[in-house]
């Protein structure tokens, strides 16, 4: 769906399906090269990334290789608390291989460090992130993206990807819920 069929339920868009369709061929470009003859393994955190990584993946020009994995983070309301459950493994052991992780967002990034740090004891040949969108607080944490998307201001946002109670995931843009959808 188009921000425009949602009939008032963003405040206002924050980047629209053209703008993040021309960031995902920059961001490929350039992982393209830096990859150049190491067919990278894009590992997709479910469920956030999966418009990220189906459109990441086809703006690619060499191959690569797709995995996921499914985290639950424990946390109280919309905190996240760095507790972090299993709930779908990779079916593939990264060993030696190069590792491409393929992030939605990233906000306080406990999800993502906990992530790294289970990634990185499996052996791969190196190990890297790549987020659509981060917010401020990521620039605190301890895990730095090497590519990211587009920075955010400190708002909660839905779309591509992103939800809210479930819904809005399949929203082409990126934009802010207006305040009556939370109440
Ligand atoms: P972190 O551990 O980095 O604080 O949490 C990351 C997770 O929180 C993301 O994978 C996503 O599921 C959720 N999240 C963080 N910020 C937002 C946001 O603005 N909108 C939505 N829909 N989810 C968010």
């Amino acid at each position: 769906m188009k921000a425009e069929q949602l009939h008032g339920d963003l405040t206002r868009v924050l980047f629209t399906e053209a703008e993040i369709e021309r960031r995902i061929a920059e961001l490929a470009a350039q992982i393209d090269s830096d990859y150049a003859g190491k067919e990278p393994l894009l590992v997709g955190v479910l469920n956030g990334a999966l418009m990220v990584m189906a459109d990441f993946s086809r703006a690619l020009a060499s191959h690569c290789e797709m995995d996921w994995m499914a985290v639950s983070s424990y946390g109280a309301g919309t905190q996240s608390s760095g507790v972090v459950r299993i709930l779908k493994d990779l079916s593939v052991d990264i060993k030696g291989r190069h590792v491409l992780v393929v992030e939605d967002i990233i906000d306080t990034g406990l999800t993502l460090a906990y992530l790294i740090q289970n990634l990185q004891s499996r052996g791969p040949a190196s190990l890297e992130v790549m987020t659509m969108f981060r917010k401020p607080e990521a620039l605190k944490g301890a895990v730095v993206p090497r590519y990211v998307g587009f920075d955010l201001p400190d708002e909660f946002v839905v779309g591509y990807g992103l939800d809210y109670a479930g819904r809005y995931r399949n929203l082409r843009d990126v934009g802010t819920l207006a305040p009556h959808i939370y109440a």
